[in-house]
C-alpha cells in the first residue's frame, strides 16, 4: 500500500475539489490519498480522500495576521500538513529550524507534517545533494517525535519543471534518508518521492525501493492526471 499526496499549491476551486471528490470515489484502490489544499478549501466534504494544509504557523494563536495555526487547521478536519516545501523554503526564506518549529506545531495539534528536502540544483552541481539530504533531515524534524510523521525527497531543481532525476539518484536518496531515520529512532516513517510526477513515470518510481508513495503537484489537479497515478501501481 502506497501513499499517493497531491498538492494543489495556489490552484484549483471548491467546486474543484468537489469533483475530485466524486471523480475518485468509485475508484478501488487501498492507497492512501492525500490531498494538500488551499486553506480556503479545508473543511469541505472530502470523501475517501484525506486531506491537508500546505503551510502551518508555528505559533499558536495571537497577533499573526494571515497566518493559520495548526489548531486551526484540525479543527477543520484535516489530517495532514505539509512543511518546509521548496517553495515556501525559496520565496519565504523558511529555515530548518522554521520547518522544525511548524512541525512541532502540527503534531501537538494531531496533524501529520509531510516535511519536505531536497537540494537545488546549484547544491546538486556542487555535489552536496546527500549532505544537503541528510542535514535537511536531521534539523528538520523536531526531536521529541512520538507520532507519525512523513518525510518528502522533493529535489528542488525538479519539482514543476518536467525533470526526475535518475533511478539511481532516486534510490540513493531515499536510502540515505532511511539510514538517518533509523539513526533518528524513527525507522518505518513512509518517505515519499516528489516531483514531476506523472501517470507515465509513477509505477517505475513507486518501485525504487525505499519509496512508498508520491508527492505530485501539477498532476493532482486533475482526475483525468491524478487517477492514473493512483491506479498505475497495486
Ligand atoms: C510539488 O510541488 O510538491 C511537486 C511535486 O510539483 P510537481 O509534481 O508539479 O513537480
Amino acid at each position: 500500500m502506497k501513499i499517493i499526496a497531491g498538492n494543489w499549491k495556489m490552484n484549483g476551486s471548491r467546486s474543484a475539489l468537489k469533483e475530485m471528490v466524486s471523480g475518485l470515489q468509485s475508484l478501488e484502490t487501498n492507497h492512501t490519498i492525500i490531498l494538500c489544499v488551499p486553506y480556503t478549501m479545508l473543511g469541505l466534504e472530502s470523501g475517501r480522500i484525506n486531506i491537508g494544509a500546505q503551510d502551518v504557523s508555528a505559533h499558536t494563536h495571537g497577533a499573526y495576521t494571515g497566518e493559520v495555526s495548526a489548531q486551526m487547521i484540525a479543527d477543520t478536519g484535516a489530517k495532514y500538513v505539509i512543511v518546509g516545501h521548496s517553495e515556501r523554503r525559496g520565496y519565504h526564506n523558511e529555515t530548518h529550524n522554521t520547518v522544525r518549529n511548524k512541525a512541532s506545531a502540527a503534531l501537538s495539534n494531531g496533524l501529520i507534517p509531510i516535511i519536505c528536502v531536497g537540494e537545488t540544483m546549484e547544491e546538486k552541481q556542487a555535489g552536496k545533494t546527500m549532505a544537503v539530504i541528510e542535514s535537511g533531515v536531521r534539523e528538520s524534524i523536531p526531536s521529541d517525535v512520538n507520532t507519525p510523521i512523513i518525510i518528502a525527497y522533493e529535489p528542488r531543481w525538479a519539482i514543476g519543471a518536467g525533470l526526475t532525476p535518475t533511478d539511481a539518484e532516486i534510490a540513493d536518496a531515499h536510502a540515505l534518508i532511511a539510514k538517518t531515520l533509523s539513526e533518528m529512532g524513527l525507522s518505518g516513517t513512509p518517505i515519499l518521492y516528489g516531483a514531476s510526477v506523472k501517470g507515465s513515470n509513477a509505477a517505475e518510481i513507486m518501485s525504487i525501493p525505499n519509496v512508498d508513495g508520491v508527492l505530485v503537484g501539477g498532476a493532482s489537479l486533475k482526475c483525468d492526471d491524478f487517477i492514473p497515478i493512483i491506479t498505475s501501481v497495486k
